[in-house]
């Protein structure tokens, strides 16, 4: 047992996974990651991501660069439009585009080499348990091994939470398809001109570069289904005039869009990545987001492991510190967009032109981060486009009850969040009041 007890399991070795057992390994403790995937297969469910530049400093991500078989491209800004393609908004930021299978299996490299162990086809059966608290976990045919702590970093399925025992602390919830952003990327080669890279979120299409200089990919992510993506692509097609194009190749994916659950932590565990649905609310991506609370568990974590208690009390600061840092702004964001797009074409239209939400203030701050910092003079010049949207019929009653709701609830929510409880002892109170704001909000339409 002693050679097959670690310190910290990790279930998943991709971007989150292989991380947070690199920054663990680094702190010095023992650390083994369990892959469901061959090495080869690990990471090809995707072949672009990307990362804003600024971020590979923040979290210590290995910088790659021209002529690295892990990069793809970069770029510095992009275009948001209106529905009839009017009044963009410039996004300054450098986002660097990788190839996900080498990234990730970079990221496997420099794992190793801080000191983890990472298993191959090594897929999670079950939990051991020893007086209802985990102790390890069963995997693959018939192994097991022991664990002080267990993370699950094992992506939007996260069978690992959903194992967990009823009343465990995390909740087991599936990520249902009404859960989930649907995206499908269109792979293309522009026969004459190639268009700027641009965004039109009535749409939630938007066009981007890809590996060869003279391709790029048309996205396109939307709730409920990949059938429904579509619809709204041919919407966008029939609406907007793109150069001509001969397709390439077709990928699909599914990333969580959900909120994540109230707590990630129950005795001698932890929950991150898609698997804890931390993926940003205006988009979808979840490489970098998942980091902002990964980063505050390796230090919580630390300091449980030194003091030899990893109960669920000893972590929740996971909780209340991931809330302070991105939690509550997430939630006030999700709230916000949810109600924001029940607006019709017409009316997005008028946002554009008035600079009613879509401004390069609120573009260039989702960008950069989860909080939105709006002045008074932010708030007057909202205020006065939607007055003047409505007495000019521009606006209906209907779309300014939506705004006012989301906006109401984002507060609230955010609120809500940041008064998360210290400690368990009401945590129960604060989830009634949490799950009662989010039944207000609804689902994405
Ligand atoms: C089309 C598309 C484009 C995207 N583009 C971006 C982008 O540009 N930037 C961005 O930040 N995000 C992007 N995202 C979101 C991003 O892909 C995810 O948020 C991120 O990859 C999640 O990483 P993860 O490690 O948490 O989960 P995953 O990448 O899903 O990894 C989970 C790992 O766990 C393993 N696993 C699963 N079950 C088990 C098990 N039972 N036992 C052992 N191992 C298991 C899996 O094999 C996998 O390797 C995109 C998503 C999609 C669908």
């Amino acid at each position: 047992m002693e050679n097959n007890l670690y310190d910290v399991l990790v279930i998943g070795a991709a971007t989150s996974g292989a991380w947070f057992a690199r920054r663990m390994a680094e702190k010095g403790y023992k650390v083994k990651v369990i892959e469901k995937l061959s090495r080869e297969k690990l990471g090809r469910r995707l072949d672009i991501f990307h990362v804003a530049k600024r971020e590979f400093e923040r979290f210590g991500l290995p910088v790659v660069g021209e002529g690295d078989a892990e990069y793809a491209f970069s770029f510095d800004e992009t275009l948001t439009s209106s529905p009839y393609n009017r009044h963009p908004k410039v996004t300054r930021d450098t986002i660097v585009g990788m190839h996900m299978a080498e990234y990730i299996l970079l990221m496997n490299k420099y794992a190793i080499e801080a000191g983890a162990e990472i298993e191959y086809e090594a897929p999670f059966k079950e939990f051991i348990m020893e007086e209802g608290v985990i102790k390890g976990v069963k995997y693959a045919e018939d192994k097991e091994v022991f664990a002080r702590v267990v993370v699950d970093c094992s992506g939007v399925e996260s069978q690992p939470r959903r194992a967990l025992p009823e009343g465990y602390g995390v909740e087991t919830f599936e990520v249902t398809p009404e859960d989930k952003f649907y995206v499908i990327l269109r792979y293309v080669k522009f026969l004459n001109e190639k268009p700027a890279l641009n965004g039109w979120p009535f749409y939630k299409t938007w066009i981007a570069p890809c590996a060869d200089p003279e391709g790029a990919i048309i996205g396109i992510g939307a709730c409920h289904s990949y059938e429904y993506a579509e619809k709204i692509y041919a919407q966008f097609e029939q609406d907007i005039e793109i150069p001509p194009y001969e397709l390439t190749r077709i990928e699909r994916g599914t990333t969580p869009y959900t909120r994540p659950p109230y707590s990630f932590v129950g005795n001698n565990f932890i929950v991150s990545g898609d698997a804890a649905c931390l993926t940003k609310p205006n988009n979808g991506e979840g490489v970098t987001s998942s980091m902002v609370q990964m980063e505050i568990a390796t230090e919580v974590l630390d300091k449980a492991l030194k003091a030899n208690d990893t109960s669920k009390e000893a972590l929740w600061e996971i909780n209340v510190e991931y809330n302070k840092k991105q939690g509550a702004d997430f939630a006030s964001t999700r709230a916000i967009l949810t109600k924001a797009v029940n607006a019709t074409r017409d009316e997005f239209e008028l946002f554009f032109e008035k600079d009613i939400i879509f401004n390069e203030k609120f573009l260039n701050g989702v960008a950069e981060g989860p909080e939105i910092k709006m002045s008074f003079a932010d708030i007057f010049a909202i205020v006065k486009g939607v007055l003047g949207g409505l007495i000019s019929k521009r606006l209906s009653f209907k779309t300014i009850k939506y705004l006012i709701e989301g906006i109401t609830l984002g507060g609230k929510l955010k609120a809500h969040y940041l008064a998360f409880p210290k400690t368990p002892a009401t945590y129960n109170e604060w989830s009634v009041e949490a799950s009662d704001l989010w039944n207000q909000v609804g689902k994405m339409k």
